[in-house]
C-alpha cells in the first residue's frame, strides 16, 4: 500500500466517511469568485471579501503546501424533528462539527506526522479561507451541483468538509465524472430563488444566511419564504435525487439531545438565555446567537400567522 492510500485508510479508520487528494495549486476559479463578489452575494459576510488571495491558491494560506488531502464526514440524522416544529438544518442536530471534523483532522495529521516527521502543513474544517468543495471535487470526493454543494454520488450532500494541506507530494485522485445531468430539481424549490442559475448561490438570499450570518432583521420579502426553517434551510438538498440513498451517520458526536428533539415554536419563543445556553451549549447553533434565535422563531410564528 502506498503512502496516499494509507493515509485514507487511516482517514476512513478514524471515522470520515471519504478521503481524496489532489495537488495543491492556483484554483483558476478567481474570476467566478470574484464576479459573486460585485454581484453582493455575500451578503454582509464580510469576511470572505478578505484573504482573496489566499482563498483562490492554497500555497498562500499554507507555507510550502504541496497536496491537499480533502475529507467528507457523514451528517445525515437518523432521528429527525417532527416536520411540523421549526426546523434545524440537519447539519446542526449534533455537537459543533467544527470540534468534531477537527479532532479527526487533528487525529489524521498526528498520525500522518509520526509516519514522516518532516511533514507539515495545516488542517481546517470551515475555519480558513479554503474553497472546500472545490478541493473537494478536486480530490475525487465527488462534483459540485447546481445547488453549489458538493454531492458523493451514491451518498449525497450531507457531508461536513475538511481539509489537511501539507508540504509533501503524494497519489493524486482524479475528479469524478458524475454531474446533474438535466435535473433542475433544487433551482425549482428554493423558496427564496437564491439559487439564480445552476452553479450560482446568492448567498444573501438563501435562508441560510438570513437565519444564521443576518445579525440585523431577515429581510421583509424572505420572512413569507421561511418555510418554518429557524436555523438554516436543507431544501435544495431534500429535493435532490442524490440525496435518496443517504444513509444515517453513526457518529456518537453528531447525535442529537433528547433536548433538541423536543423542541417546539412555543418552546423557542419562550425560551431564555440560560435555557438556550443549556440546550445548544455544544451546538454549531450558537453562531446564530440567542437574540438570532428569538429573531427566527418570531419569524416564523409570523409567517404562520398569515
Ligand atoms: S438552503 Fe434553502 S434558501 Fe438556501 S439555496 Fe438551498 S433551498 Fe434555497
Ligand atoms: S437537485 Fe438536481 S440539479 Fe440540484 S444539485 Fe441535485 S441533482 Fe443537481
Amino acid at each position: 500500500m502506498s503512502f496516499s492510500e494509507e493515509i485514507k485508510q487511516q482517514a476512513l479508520d478514524l471515522g470520515f466517511d471519504a478521503c481524496g487528494i489532489c495537488r495543491a495549486t492556483d484554483s483558476g476559479e478567481e474570476e467566478r469568485y470574484m464576479e459573486w463578489l460585485r454581484d453582493h452575494c455575500q451578503g454582509s459576510m464580510r469576511y470572505l471579501e478578505r484573504s482573496i488571495d489566499k482563498r483562490l491558491d492554497p500555497r498562500r494560506l499554507v507555507e510550502g503546501a504541496r497536496s491537499i488531502i480533502s475529507v467528507a464526514l457523514n451528517y445525515y440524522p437518523l432521528e429527525k424533528l417532527p416536520g411540523k416544529v421549526p426546523q434545524f438544518a440537519y447539519y446542526a442536530y449534533g455537537k459543533d462539527y467544527h470540534d468534531v471534523v477537527r479532532e479527526k483532522l487533528r487525529a489524521l495529521y498526528s498520525w500522518i506526522r509520526e509516519r514522516d516527521p518532516a511533514v507539515a502543513g495545516r488542517y481546517f474544517t470551515d475555519s480558513a479561507p479554503v474553497l472546500e468543495r472545490f478541493w473537494a471535487a478536486q480530490a475525487g470526493l465527488g462534483f459540485i451541483g447546481k445547488n453549489t454543494l458538493l454531492i458523493l454520488p451514491g451518498r449525497g450532500s450531507y457531508f461536513f468538509l475538511g481539509e489537511l494541506i501539507i508540504n509533501i507530494e503524494l497519489e493524486y485522485d482524479a475528479p469524478v465524472a458524475e454531474n446533474c445531468g438535466d435535473c433542475t430539481r433544487c433551482l425549482r424549490s428554493c423558496p427564496t430563488g437564491a439559487i439564480e442559475k445552476p452553479y450560482r448561490l446568492n448567498g444573501a438570499r438563501c435562508i441560510s444566511y438570513q437565519t444564521i450570518e443576518n445579525r440585523g432583521e431577515i429581510a421583509p420579502d424572505i420572512v413569507p419564504n421561511l418555510r418554518n426553517n429557524v436555523y438554516g434551510c436543507d431544501i435544495c438538498q431534500k429535493v435532490c435525487p442524490w440525496n435518496r440513498d443517504a444513509v444515517p451517520h453513526s457518529t456518537p458526536e453528531l447525535m442529537p439531545t433528547a433536548d433538541f428533539l423536543s423542541l417546539n415554536l412555543e418552546q423557542l419563543q419562550e425560551m431564555d438565555e440560560e435555557r438556550w445556553r443549556i440546550v445548544f451549549r455544544h451546538s454549531a447553533v450558537k453562531r446564530a446567537r440567542f437574540e438570532g434565535l428569538k429573531r427566527n422563531a418570531e419569524a416564523i410564528s409570523k409567517s404562520r400567522r398569515k
